[in-house]
């Protein structure tokens, strides 16, 4: 009686424990990572100035995926810039995992953007006459470091790209190409994989591929995936839509707890 009293209170207390554990996975899991606050952005002076973002705050968790949508000019390209530490606003605050990112001086921003922040665009950018290893591993040689071959490895499989290591971006597919820069986006493990329509450039084919690409680096490695899109199949597809007009949040939208 008294064993089978302990065992019972001993299976509540782990019940318990796992119970806390996974509270607390779940917590950490759903860790806010960025907070973008009354964030500005104005291109130009006087006549002539432009409102790009006017007054935009939002949070994203860790592992989130956000689809930023809206008509072209309204503010996607310069917003995920903010986020990206590319170009400084003309007021406002970006914060990722606590840090003010814009409080950097430009040798700390360029090391933020090398480690936490994978870019991808619609014209891929490779650098042309860099092989397709080489052009992956570009942002470990930038940033002064060893690249792991194992991880290259992986990264090329995962990409689809074993068979193209040796060839130059001119001998590759677009859909290749863009594979390739999403294995440049990755190979520093980054917090944030920001993509600025990066199948807009391709068949609906090779669009997929790049999208099941970023879904599953953003689902295995809860990278947060923040990209911008005019397809609204892919934008179905976040687990938050975030839509803008003229520089401002006009909608927030969670599709998928
Ligand atoms: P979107 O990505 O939604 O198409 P952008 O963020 O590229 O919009 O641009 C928002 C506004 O800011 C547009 O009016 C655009 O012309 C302007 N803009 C963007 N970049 C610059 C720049 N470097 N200099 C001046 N104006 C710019």
């Amino acid at each position: 009686m008294e064993g089978s009293c302990a065992r019972c209170i001993l299976k509540i207390h782990q019940d318990g424990e796992y119970f806390f554990l996974r509270v607390w996975l779940k917590r950490v899991n759903n860790m806010e990572i960025l907070r973008v606050d009354n964030l500005c952005k104005v291109y130009g002076e006087g006549e002539n100035a432009v409102h790009a973002l006017d007054d935009v705050s939002f949070t994203a968790n860790r592992g989130e995926f956000i689809s930023i949508v809206g008509s072209s000019g309204s503010g996607k390209s310069t917003l995920l810039h903010m986020i990206g530490g590319v170009d400084r606003p003309t007021s406002g605050k970006v914060t990722v995992g606590g840090i003010n990112v814009y409080s950097q001086d430009e040798e700390e921003l360029a090391i933020f953007r090398r480690r936490q922040v994978g870019l991808i665009y619609q014209f891929y950018n490779l650098i042309p006459n860099l092989t397709v290893d080489e052009n992956i591993i570009l942002p470990c040689l930038l940033d002064h470091r060893r690249p792991d071959n194992k991880k290259l490895e992986r990264i090329v499989e995962m990409t689809g790209l074993s068979h193209r290591r040796t060839h130059f971006p001119g001998e590759l597919s677009g859909g290749q190409q863009q594979r390739v820069s999403v294995g440049r986006a990755l190979v520093n493990d980054p917090m944030f994989i920001l993509a600025d329509e990066p199948t807009g450039n391709l068949d609906s084919k090779a669009g997929r591929e790049i999208i099941e690409l970023l879904m599953a680096a953003n689902q295995r490695e809860k990278q947060t995936l923040i990209l911008i899109t005019h397809d609204e199949k892919i934008a179905l597809q976040a687990d938050r839509i975030i839509t803008i007009s003229d520089g401002r949040i006009i909608r927030d939208e969670v599709i998928r707890l």
